[in-house]
């Protein structure tokens, strides 16, 4: 276990899958996924660009050209490529890139795939190169190249695999060699969700949980969820019990407001981590510019995490800016916290910062 993993998984704004989420009766993250793209909330662009390829995939008789998806942990990556495979009448196998050690184990998978199938790569970022290096002729010729034999006496056989679409899932697609990222026919990118969307999202997992929940409600709920459907449902899960403890059961406003306070989640779904972060830019750095490594170091979180979990959402409202030099906390940031704006301190632009320091 990474040093600073324990501390993350246990936040409730974390925006990773964690034993929380599986928690109860059924695995509720599985039952909470929409099957369909109808009922498939929000990232329209997408969902009117896969419309399109997978109508025209089927009218063909061919399988759906390769895809990769990427945006931050939480926002329907998974749920997403269940539902492609669905609309496209084809199973899909699910695994991920740390789970396929060896380049024996993948050419296993894709030989177990029918035409047509879905595979699905997780965290397709942490494939080792031996095993990604199995990918490019089945991506691209739909065959498996196996070496047989040693030295000079080694010649290179090709097996033929069914056609079938790989579909990636990664939180940092600038990680991804350009080799794999080249033998992908489509790019998509996710989008954070807006506070209308998640509220359909709120309302609509309630539905399957049978948790009542009024309008007003589920809005506040979706407001502090940081644009994520992941968290969104998380927190509709933790303010049901104090809506049964506190109240009648139904989550309303009043009941929504308590329970967040309680958990330490702000108006804007900043919680600690979030706070002890920015004050950490405004106070030890003097609003920034700071370097992912120090902020790392200062406040016990990965360079990895603060950079995929928590900057996507305070850049996304407009808390912190990433400039060359590092990391500043922007005026609104300071407002929230209750610290008076030093005009001249760090969290000033410079030229250099505007031009990348190459004018
Ligand atoms: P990722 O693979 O990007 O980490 P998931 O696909 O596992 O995210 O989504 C996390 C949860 O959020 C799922 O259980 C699903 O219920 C919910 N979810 C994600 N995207 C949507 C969406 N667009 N509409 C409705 N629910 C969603």
């Amino acid at each position: 276990m990474e040093p600073f993993e324990s501390d993350f998984e246990n936040r409730i704004v974390s925006a990773r899958f964690t034993p929380m989420d599986a928690e109860s009766e059924t695995g509720e993250e599985n039952s909470l996924r929409p099957q369909t793209l109808a009922d498939y909330v929000g990232q329209e662009k997408t969902k009117d660009n896969l419309r399109v390829f997978i109508q025209a995939a089927k009218m063909r008789g061919e399988s759906l050209d390769h895809i990769l998806l990427y945006g931050p942990p939480g926002l329907g990556k998974t749920t997403l490529s269940h539902i492609i495979a669905n609309e496209l009448g084809v199973n899909i196998r699910i695994t991920s890139g740390p789970a396929i050690e060896k380049p024996g184990d993948l050419a296993a998978i894709l030989s177990g795939l029918s035409a047509g199938d879905v595979l699905f790569i997780d965290e397709i970022h942490r494939l080792s190169r031996a095993v990604e290096e199995i990918l490019y002729p089945a991506m691209e010729d739909f065959a498996l190249d196996i070496i047989m034999g040693q030295g000079p006496a080694a010649r290179s056989i090709r097996i033929p695999l069914e056609k079938f679409t790989l579909i990636g899932a990664t939180t940092r697609a600038g990680s991804l060699s350009s080799p794999l990222r080249d033998r992908f026919g489509m790019l998509m990118r996710l989008e954070l969700y807006t506070v209308e969307e998640l509220g359909r999202i709120v309302t609509w997992s309630a539905g399957i949980l049978g948790i009542p929940v009024e309008e007003d409600g589920a809005l506040e709920i979706a407001s502090r969820s940081r644009g994520t459907p992941r968290i969104a449902n998380r927190l509709l899960k933790r303010v049901r019990d104090f809506a049964l403890v506190r109240g009648d059961g139904v989550i309303t406003v009043d009941i929504a407001r308590h329970a967040l306070k309680k958990l330490e989640i702000d108006e804007l779904g900043l919680d600690k981590i979030d706070r002890k972060l920015l004050s950490a830019i405004i106070k030890s750095f003097s609003g920034g510019p700071v370097g992912l490594e120090t902020l790392s170091a200062t406040i016990g979180e990965e360079a990895v995490t603060i950079e995929d979990v928590y900057e996507p959402y305070l850049m996304q409202i407009g808390f912190l800016s990433r400039t060359p030099r590092g990391r500043c906390a922007t005026p609104l940031a300071y407002q929230h916290l209750g610290v008076d704006f030093q005009p001249g301190a760090g969290g000033q632009l410079s030229f250099d910062d505007l031009t990348g320091g190459k004018a």
